[in-house]
């Protein structure tokens, strides 16, 4: 599933992209997706900045006239966002297009259909759920692990479910959580209430350095990711332990062990994420 690094990568590929042209049409599939709506608003529209919040891509674009209005993507599990010359064939599993005046469109691609679009004013967008409910962005300058503890200090579940909650925290998924754990050395299904101080500055630092690196990497291709050309990303070369169950742990050499929770897998040192270090 695309992580913040991941939709970051796809953010950047299509700002790159420049493209200032004006939106000339628009087509969706038939199919129900997990967020859809009538794209049709955006014809006329010129594109403008583009936004990452969380695993959500905000795109704005200022119609002819009336207040700026936004496209909102999300990639769900296998979605995929790029920008095709409009006489490429389109992928399988193609949901939205929006042609633009240059001759480019931007497409989303998704086979599972749990990602989607939403095209609304700008502010509206921003004011409402999804975008509204989510957690505060790890690589704000003030994330800390201050704010860490204050979102998920008091609850019960383990560390690895509490961070995937994009209420408490905005864009973290399975891998990052993972990986940033064995960073900071904490116990994945250590209970996030029980951590002291000293722990969630440590986590803090792990996450905003996984994801980090994730983005640097241009992210993380399991099965499906790709950026806006169709690359892969080179970060799975990069993970320290996700995926990596019963090879040697790059900081003790023992075997990594493999758990599943709440119907996610994922994988530690018993050695160096000893259940009972808190702090
Ligand atoms: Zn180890």
């Amino acid at each position: 599933m695309p992580e913040l690094p991941e939709v970051e990568s796809v953010r950047r590929g299509l700002a790159e992209a420049r493209i200032r042209a004006e939106v000339v049409d628009t087509w969706r599939s038939r199919e129900k997706m997990r967020m859809e709506c009538d794209p049709r608003a955006l014809i006329g529209a010129r594109p403008g900045a583009l936004r990452r919040r969380g695993k959500y891509i905000v795109w704005e674009m200022a119609p002819a006239k009336g207040q700026p209005l936004g496209l909102l993507l999300h990639l769900g599990m296998s979605g995929r966002c790029g920008i095709a010359a409009a006489g490429d064939p389109r992928a399988l599993h193609t949901h939205l297009v929006v042609s633009f005046g240059d001759g480019r469109e931007l497409r989303l691609v998704d086979p599972r259909r749990f990602g989607g679009y939403r095209v609304a004013p700008l502010a509206e967008l921003l004011a409402a759920a999804p975008l509204a409910e989510l957690g505060p962005e790890p690589l704000d300058p003030d994330f800390d692990g201050e704010l860490l503890a204050a979102r998920l200090g008091r609850s019960e579940r383990g560390l690895r479910d509490a961070l995937l909650d994009q209420r408490a925290v905005a864009g973290v998924g399975n891998i990052y959580a993972i990986e940033a754990l064995f960073d900071a050395g904490l116990h994945p299904l250590t209970p996030a209430a029980r951590l002291r101080a000293s722990a969630w500055d440590r986590l803090a630092v792990a996450l905003r350095d996984a994801l980090q690196r994730g983005i640097d990497n241009g992210g993380t291709t399991l099965k499906d990711f790709r950026n806006v050309v169709g690359e892969v990303g080179r970060n799975q070369d990069d993970l320290r332990v996700y995926g990596r169950e019963g090879e040697p742990c790059p900081r003790c050499g023992r075997a990594l062990r493999g758990f599943v929770h709440g119907g996610r897998s994922g994988v530690y040192c018993p050695f160096d994420q000893s259940a009972r270090r808190v702090r």
